[in-house]
């Protein structure tokens, strides 16, 4: 017989900068009780199928595989998202983009275009902050698209419209007073692709040529065609290409380029306004 305090005091995840968190969120989803749970009750006795459900979750976690993908879900802003293993892991530091999108634009009615959206975070946190706004997820590879159109469903967000596209090519003659988007940003030959968590992420979610700021040039170059006059471009990228990215808008026409810094200090999000 085990109870839940020896579970998790013998849980060994020695390559996991989390091990605690990581143990606790696995064994919660084993035995389909939330963490606090574990914490009320450390002296319950676990049945011996939701231990070997645990066991499982733990060597998938020692192999390497992300906790978000063995739960099938993660928290970005205040949603709960299902995720898979085609789309990125949304992160803590992408939650700065909903923050400033909040910020530039007020509740009253707006257009806005997220484009590559995953798991669809960046649409519905800002859907669900601001009903007023009709939002659009478009997503290049199909099953990303079902995904988030199961957790639009899920958080019954009517004002966000998701669908295939890749970049802007099936939104001739949109235009938007917001873009907003994460691509992929990260150069070809880095090295942080080959360790950790990012190894079982989709490279394609990943990866922007030699230089990563293939995707990042393309949205820019073709977003004035998709913006409202006094529109904002507001993107994620790597921590060290805020001024390539900042070089980029000011060529485009857009005013108002800045850059803003993540959680790690690190400046992490830019943006530009077009002329009104
Ligand atoms: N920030 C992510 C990472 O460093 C990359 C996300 C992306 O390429 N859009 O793992």
């Amino acid at each position: 017989m085990t109870i839940i305090a020896s579970l998790l005091r013998n849980a060994q995840l020695p390559d996991s900068p989390t091990e605690r968190l990581d143990a606790e969120l696995l064994l919660a989803a084993a035995l389909g009780k939330s963490r606090s749970y574990l914490h009320t009750w450390p002296e319950r006795i676990v049945s011996s199928e939701a231990a070997q459900v645990f066991a499982d979750f733990l060597s998938r976690r020692r192999a390497g595989e992300p906790v978000a993908y063995i739960l099938g879900q993660q928290g970005f802003w205040k949603l709960d998202l299902e995720v898979a293993p085609h789309t990125l892991i949304p992160r803590p530091d992408t939650e700065l983009l909903v923050e400033t999108a909040l910020e530039l634009l007020p509740a009253t009615p707006a257009r806005m275009l997220d484009l590559g959206t995953g798991t669809g975070a960046i649409a519905l946190a800002l859907a669900s902050e601001r009903p007023a706004w009709q939002v659009m997820a478009v997503d290049r590879i199909d099953a990303a698209v079902a995904l988030a159109e199961r957790n639009r469903q899920r958080l019954q967000l009517n004002n966000v419209h998701v669908r295939t596209s890749h970049w802007y090519d099936a939104l001739d003659g949109e235009r938007f007073d917001l873009i907003i988007s994460n691509p992929p940003y990260i150069r070809a030959e880095d090295p942080h692709l080959v360790a950790g968590d990012v190894r079982f992420e989709p490279s394609s979610a990943l990866v922007a040529g030699q230089d990563g700021l293939d995707d990042l040039r393309v949205i820019i170059a073709q977003a004035p065609g998709h913006l409202l006059p006094g529109g904002w471009l507001l993107l994620e990228h790597g921590y060290d290409q805020a001024a390539d990215v900042r070089e980029l808008l000011s060529q485009q026409g857009f005013g108002d380029v800045c850059s803003r810094i993540d959680l790690g200090g690190h400046e992490r999000i830019s943006l530009g306004r077009l002329p009104c």
